[in-house]
């Protein structure tokens, strides 16, 4: 990659930053969203105006198509949008699972129909979206869903349970990973779907987080029905359909986790007067190197995507990367500050609420999209080419495997 920009990008990358210094706010630490200190419906609204208005404007999913909404442009355009949005206040979060994950997932599996019905609503952030993969017995192992769907007429009827959807209870539409045939091995069993989060049948019950905050629920199904032409993929072939939707994930999340970065550690460090201390100087080195790393990184997936590649398993260095660098640089944060570092909240914490927020959400990071181990074991197998890790279940039928 040439890390230059051409004249081109250099023109589109003044138009970006021209049209965000007249229609967003600046940033005023990482995680400063449109809406922030609202009550929830109108911090919601709040975000689904700054993606319309994104949307409008061409930057809200650069490289997709025109006629769905997209702009038609290059990944490098992306990678600039991503750059320049970064100092500006966006909307916290709600559509990124949509737009990073189950949308493309729609996109490559969906009938032309459904494209053409859902992939715009959910650019312009009229419509969210939940993935429902994972359950009380399907974490890392997440082909072993018990969830249940059995052919009836032309739809399917869903019965089963899933734990920790994102964003369900806001939620209008979700990919549904579903066992449809038990009697074969558990990878060739499944079949992905779509829902409608509002059918009969569903029942979202949020969780609270030990932050005070709901951001995730649990769902159960009770004879659900969905019509067979909201399947994506063949039947059995869910597992396919999962991972293009897993290394999105892994994509997306790497590269948006957004926390205490080295900027604001720095500012902290200075602040409290600890430049010349050998420990901090440490932390600091070991944040800059991290994200030098982590950019580069990205860049070099750009690249690979640019050419015609798909994400691939080396996405899940990332996401590892950057969950364990945010816990590392919270706890020092935390040691640096004391007890002020604790204060959550924009209106009395004076880092608003940076550092206990950090804290907070990189334990939950290092778990969501994939567990420490699991992208270690993803790495080792699937980047390094080292000996697979002994799975007892291959090859046997799902229900014949014992638990
Ligand atoms: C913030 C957050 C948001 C989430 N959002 C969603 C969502 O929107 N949709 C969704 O479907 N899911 C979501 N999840 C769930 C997430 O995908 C799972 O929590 C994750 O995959 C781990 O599964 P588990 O919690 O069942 O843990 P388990 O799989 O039970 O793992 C428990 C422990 O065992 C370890 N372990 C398991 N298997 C192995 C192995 N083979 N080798 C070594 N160690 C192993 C794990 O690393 C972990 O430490 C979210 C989770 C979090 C924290």
């Amino acid at each position: 990659m040439d890390f230059e920009d051409s004249p081109e990008e250099a023109a589109f990358r003044a138009e970006v930053r021209a049209w965000l210094k007249a229609n967003a706010e600046p940033k005023r630490h990482e995680r400063d969203f449109v809406g922030d200190g609202l009550p929830p419906a109108e911090r919601l609204a709040a975000a689904r105006a700054w993606q319309a208005r994104k949307a409008a404007a061409g930057y809200a999913a650069v490289t997709w198509p025109r006629e769905l909404g997209g702009a038609d442009g290059s990944l490098v355009q992306q990678l600039i949008v991503q750059e320049e949005e970064r100092y500006f206040r966006s909307s916290f979060g709600i559509f990124e699972i949509g737009l990073g994950m189950c949308l493309p997932t729609l996109m490559a599996y969906g009938s032309e129909e459904h494209k053409a019905r859902r992939v715009r609503p959910g650019l312009y952030g009229e419509e969210i979206w939940c993935q429902m993969f994972s359950e009380p017995a399907a974490g890392s192992d997440v082909a072993g869903v018990l969830t249940r769907a059995k052919p009836e007429g032309n739809h399917w009827v869903v019965n089963g349970q899933k734990v920790w959807t994102t964003g369900a209870q806001f939620s209008d539409f979700g990919l549904l990973l579903a066992r449809t045939d038990p009697t074969v091995p558990k990878h060739a069993g499944l079949t992905m779907f779509f829902v409608d989060m509002k059918s009969p049948g569903i029942e979202v019950r949020p969780i609270r987080q030990m932050d005070g905050g709901s951001e995730f629920s649990e769902v159960f199904f009770t004879d659900l029905q969905v019509p067979d032409h909201q399947r994506l993929g063949e039947v059995g072939a869910g597992w396919k359909v999962a991972l293009t939707t897993l290394m999105h994930e892994r994509m997306s999340v790497g590269t948006e986790i957004g926390l205490l970065n080295f900027d604001a550690l720095w500012a902290l460090v200075k602040g409290a007067g600890r430049l010349d201390e050998p420990l901090a100087v440490d932390y600091l080195a070991d944040a800059w190197v991290a994200e030098e790393g982590l950019r580069l990184h990205h860049c070099r997936s750009l690249t690979a995507l640019s050419r015609g590649g798909v994400p691939g398993p080396e996405q899940s260095i990332a996401k590892l990367v950057k969950a364990t660098l945010a816990q590392r640089m919270a706890i020092f944060a935390l040691h640096l500050r004391g007890e002020a570092a604790q204060v959550d909240g924009d209106d009395i914490a004076s880092d608003m609420g940076v550092v206990a927020r950090t804290w907070t959400r990189s334990a939950s990071m290092r778990i969501a999209g994939g567990t420490d181990e699991i992208l270690r074991n993803i790495i080792a197998e699937r980047v390094l080419g080292l000996p697979e890790e002994a799975r007892l279940d291959k090859g046997i039928p799902f229900n014949e495997i014992p638990r």
